[in-house]
């Protein structure tokens, strides 16, 4: 080891909600660790993420860390789905009050991490020049970290503003009057279209393939309402760890073909109003898995788009004809629909006229050309592995993480992969995280990773790898949890699939996400743990 390379027994990569809760238990632990986050200042997805319209589709109660009382008392969420400054702000409350902050290095963006058997340590590489050896390294990248952008001519040639809503800017970017193009409607996208609508001059939506939505159905939350549920928050947090969603929404188990269409219509109608993720994680089973019961939702909520929106051309460009209701990560939306009511907004079916090129003043379509002032790239993330394949790591024998992970992600309960000795992941591909309330699923992840490492720490060890036959067996399991679901034949990340991605273009089914659910996965997890480390190889 160099004398010049500092040393911890653990270090920690990002200041997300992942990492926070990471840096915390391992501080209470007394453990010689720091965490390095690569941005400026800490809160990961919340404090990229700048866009008008971002915000939680949890509830924003679900979404707060569950380890500590008296955080829950102290901290009021103003609205049922909380906005990103606001939830920006509590992950500094959160920070603060428990003096996180000194274990934490900014502008400490990790470019390689190169395991040394000899000395069994991690060297870290940073783009400031800094190295760092670690014993054991947790990476807490973010499934969403890596936006992605396509690649269209005369992208560099645009004279007015434009940027990936990842990097919105922090100064406010003047909207007034402007006419605004954006390209993309996914979750994101559908949230900036409904906040950006009534406050820019024109704006032009490129849409190529549409999405599902329904309502977020947000209100604020009074005081008297907050007092009601830090009264619930036991109730509120056992109810999360028993759903496969990680919200409080409980599948309808009554069975979709023994309830008649009539009522099946009636329950609809109550969960379109309910806010959330209710139509989705509070409906019927089967909408996931048999195409009649799915194609039944998909017109129920095909006809309120036709209802919400009154030009029928535009109602019907926005209705999916490709995938089913939650056949794609869902994205929920307030006024979406009723912003293409709106004179000042267009629609553009970029699969019937492809955009042809970017030009100076804006973009041309095979059909025409739009005059813009702003282009907004709401065009998504190489998600879950991403945010791996980027950062160089290399492990037994020098080799890639990206080469062993070219066809798919290969892990250990998304926890560990062999052939990596002592690197943990916090919400990595194959963990519950992707297909549940993130947090909720975090906990679980951080819980596992810090019990394994004070045991190790403990007992001296000092390197431990996912056993092969044990990662073999997860990987299946986790190609299990999709082999019945629709959403398999969907194109979206989680399915793997991403157009600007090399290898992630066809919607090739990846398995980047466990889908059996969060409850089932904390069981699995848990009992692997409490079983001496099951599928761990720990030496001293
Ligand atoms: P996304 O769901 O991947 O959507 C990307 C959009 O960009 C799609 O409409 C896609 O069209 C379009 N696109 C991509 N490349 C394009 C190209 N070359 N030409 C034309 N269109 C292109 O990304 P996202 O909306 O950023 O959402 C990603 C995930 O972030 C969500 O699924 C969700 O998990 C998370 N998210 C969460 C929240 C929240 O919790 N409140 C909010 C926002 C996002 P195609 O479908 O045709 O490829």
């Amino acid at each position: 080891m160099s004398k010049n390379d500092r040393y911890h027994d653990v270090i920690v990569i990002g200041a997300g909600v992942g990492g926070i809760y990471q840096i915390k238990r391992l501080t209470d632990l007394g453990v010689d660790v720091i965490l390095l986050e690569g941005e400026e200042d800490l809160g990961g997805t919340w404090y990229r993420n700048r866009y008008p319209g971002c915000r939680f589709d949890s509830e924003s109660y679900t979404y707060g860390y569950s380890f500590s009382k008296q955080l829950l008392d102290e901290w009021h969420w103003k609205e049922r789905f909380s906005s990103q400054p606001e939830n920006l702000k509590y992950l500094n409350f959160v920070v603060d009050k428990f003096s996180l902050r000194r274990h934490m290095r900014f502008n400490a963006y990790v470019e390689s991490m190169t395991w040394q058997e000899q000395d069994r340590v991690w060297l870290l590489k940073l783009r400031n020049g800094d190295a760092y050896r670690a014993r054991f390294v947790v990476g807490s990248l973010g499934p969403l970290s890596a936006p992605t952008l396509p690649e269209i001519e005369g992208m560099d040639t645009f004279e007015g503003d434009s940027f990936h809503t990842f990097w919105w800017p922090e100064e406010p970017v003047p909207l007034e009057g402007k006419r605004v193009g954006i390209i993309g409607t996914g979750a994101t996208g559908i949230q900036v279209i409904g906040e950006i609508a009534d406050k820019v001059g024109e704006l032009t939506v490129f849409q190529r393939r549409p999405n599902w939505s329904s309502p977020l159905n947000n209100s604020p939350i009074s005081e008297a309402e907050m007092a009601e549920i830090r009264t619930r928050y036991d109730e509120i947090f056992a109810n999360c760890a028993a759903t496969p969603s990680g919200f409080e929404h409980l599948p309808d188990r009554r069975g979709f073909w023994n309830v008649p269409r009539a009522e099946r219509i009636a329950f609809w109608d109550r969960l379109y109003e309910t806010s959330g993720f209710a139509i989705l994680a509070g409906n019927f089973a089967e909408i996931y898995t048999d195409e009649a019961a799915n194609r039944e939702i998909s017109d129920y909520i095909a006809g309120r788009i036709r209802r919400r929106v009154h030009d029928p051309e535009t109602a019907e460009k926005l209705i999916p004809k490709d995938h089913g209701f939650g056949m794609q990560r869902l994205p929920l939306e307030t006024h979406y629909f009723e912003a293409y009511n709106r004179d000042n907004v267009h629609l553009v079916d970029i699969s019937a006229t492809p955009i042809a090129r970017i030009t100076p003043t804006g973009i041309e379509t095979s059909e025409a050309h739009y005059d813009l002032d702003l282009i907004i790239y709401a065009t998504g993330f190489d998600a879950v592995t991403g945010a791996y394949d980027r950062l160089d790591i290399r492990g037994v024998d020098g080799a890639p993480l990206r080469d062993k992970w070219r066809d798919g992600p290969l892990t250990y309960f998304g926890f560990m992969t062999h052939g990596y000795p002592n690197l943990f992941m916090i919400a990595g591909p194959q963990s519950a995280s992707g297909a549940s309330n993130f947090p909720r699923a975090i906990e679980v992840n951080v819980d596992g990773v810090t019990g394994v490492l004070q045991h190790a720490l403990a007992n001296g060890c000092t390197r431990l790898e996912a056993e092969l036959d044990a990662e073999r067996a997860w990987v299946k399991e986790v190609e299990r949890s999709y082999a019945k679901l629709l959403l398999r034949k969907g194109k979206g990340w989680f399915v793997g699939y991403n157009s600007n991605v090399k290898g992630h273009e066809s919607g090739r089914n990846r398995f980047p996400a466990y889908q059996g659910g969060g409850a089932r996965f904390a069981s699995l997890f848990r009992d692997a743990m409490n079983d001496n480390y099951r599928g761990i190889d720990i030496r001293n």
